[in-house]
């Protein structure tokens, strides 16, 4: 049996009920199955892929708080602390009813080649909690956070680990966990990004997942003589990262028509108007159906389906396995020449599949996506020098690493003799860097 089949099926045995972290090491040990064959007997002998796809280290713990009507709630906390090879552990936290350690430890493993694909010095970790912060008070989103970095204090700091945010923790839930850090330990210091911008923050944080999606894009389709301009784009979700992907694309002259949430998606044939999301999601914390409120023009319809709508590029920025092998049949049926994935792993197996079959222009979210935990790395840089980039210089920074991500994985995928497929590109390149930080360290 090959050492990638042993492999996963190790990973099946030794992980059961886990099935989002069998589908990230499958889809990835799939794709560096030329990197692996060539190099089988040396990754054999050194544990490679053993190591590689086992975390260093998963923490869990209990996270009680008190809600507004005095009772005690009880969450689970969880710090997946996957892979500390190239530096120390740097990814997200996720607040979502769905969070378990099957979607953690498939968010750790696939952030460790995202931060390799980067070229700054960051380890691969992700973290979070069941908790839900849709509905509770700005009080109990404060209560829960404090009593969550109670827990996790311990286990991070600015040389060991950093979290930022992910689903469902934006700028308000970092400010809460940064505080209780901050009384908990008496260190003012990076040990979380996406601050707020008058204690550590960097400029373009906010921006920087959703600007990085439409730059690498944008550096895809030029390679491939296209361009944005007058495209006709959909982009799922309405959050962080759909919000500034739609921005920057509408900035560099596509057209985003359409928007969703969980309850459903909106489609305004007239071009999205994004102050009026902003209004909605940013400022109201509320639902993309109201969107029809303010442009009555615009259709909501309830559910999954913001795929049917006929579209030039595809941008899903929502979550995992949002897309699907029928979704991506209508897509291609409709005319979509690319995708670029926002989210961490929208597309399920089967559809990225087909992406890659048919040879349209598919960027997946390891390296669609890497501007976010980019600008964080650049905000780690700004709180150790105690400086603050501007707007430009950071930006500046952000365009040009998506562009060496591009480069990287267009590179990787040549030297496989795979021109054009840079999810095998991203794969390779993000692996190679980890994988030789881990054979220089010796066993550990
Ligand atoms: P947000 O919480 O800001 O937004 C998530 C959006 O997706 C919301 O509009 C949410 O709707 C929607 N959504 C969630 N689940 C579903 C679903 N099943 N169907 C339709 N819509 C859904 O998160 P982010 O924008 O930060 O993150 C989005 C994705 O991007 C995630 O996969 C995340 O891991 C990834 N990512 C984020 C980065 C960042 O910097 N923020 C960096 C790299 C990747 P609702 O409000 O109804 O839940």
């Amino acid at each position: 049996m090959s050492y990638v089949d042993e492999i996963y099926e190790r990973v099946v045995t030794q992980n059961p009920g886990e099935p989002e972290f069998h589908q990230a090491v499958k889809e990835v040990l799939d794709s560096l199955r030329l990197v692996i064959d060539a190099n089988e007997e040396k990754y054999r002998k050194a544990g490679i892929l053993e190591r590689f796809t086992e975390p260093e280290r998963v923490i869990s713990f209990r996270v009680p708080w008190v809600d507004d009507n005095g009772r005690v709630q009880v969450n689970k906390g969880y710090r997946v602390q996957f892979n500390s090879a190239i530096g120390a552990y740097k990814g997200g936290l996720r607040f979502h009813p769905s969070v378990n350690v099957s979607i953690l430890k498939f968010l750790g493993f696939e952030q460790t080649l995202k931060n390799s694909l980067t070229g700054l010095p960051m380890g691969g970790g992700k973290g979070g909690s069941n908790f839900d912060p849709k509905g509770k008070s700005d009080r109990e989103v404060m209560a829960f956070c404090q009593s969550f970095m109670t827990e996790l204090y311990r286990h991070i700091g600015k040389d060991t680990d950093v979290p930022a945010g992910d689903i469902g923790v934006g700028g308000r839930e970092i400010g809460f966990l940064f505080g209780q850090y901050k009384r908990m330990t008496g260190l003012y210091e990076g040990v979380l990004t996406g601050k707020g911008l008058n204690f550590g923050g960097s400029l373009v944080r906010t921006q920087a997942t959703g600007y990085g999606l439409i730059y690498i894009l944008d550096e895809m389709l030029k390679n491939n003589g296209k361009e944005l301009t007058g495209k006709t784009v959909l982009v799922s979700g309405s959050g962080n990262v759909a919000i500034y992907a739609a921005e920057k694309a509408i900035e560099l002259g596509g057209k985003v028509v359409a928007f969703s949430d969980s309850n459903g998606y909106i489609y305004d044939k007239d071009g999205i108007k994004l102050d009026v999301v902003k209004e909605i999601k940013e400022v109201r914390r509320g639902r993309i159906k109201e969107y029809v409120d303010a442009v009555p023009t615009a259709v909501f319809t309830e559910g999954k389906g913001i795929w049917t709508i006929p579209c030039d590029i595809a941008l899903p920025c929502a979550t995992q396995n949002e897309l699907d092998l029928e979704d991506a049949k209508t897509l291609l049926a409709n005319g979509c020449f690319a995708v670029a994935e926002g989210a961490n792993m929208p597309s399920t197996r089967e559809a990225t599949d087909l992406f890659v079959e048919k040879k349209i222009l598919f960027m997946p979210g390891k390296a669609a996506n890497a501007g976010g935990v980019a600008t964080s790395g650049l905000e780690q840089s700004q709180n150790a020098l105690r400086m603050s980039w501007t707007f430009e210089e950071v930006d500046e920074k952000l365009h040009k690493i998506m562009v060496d991500i591009f480069a990287k994985a267009a590179d990787a995928a040549e030297r496989y003799g795979v021109p054009g497929n840079y999810v095998t590109g991203a794969n390779i390149a993000g692996f190679e860097k980890v994988v030789d930080a881990m054979l220089a360290q010796g066993v550990c």
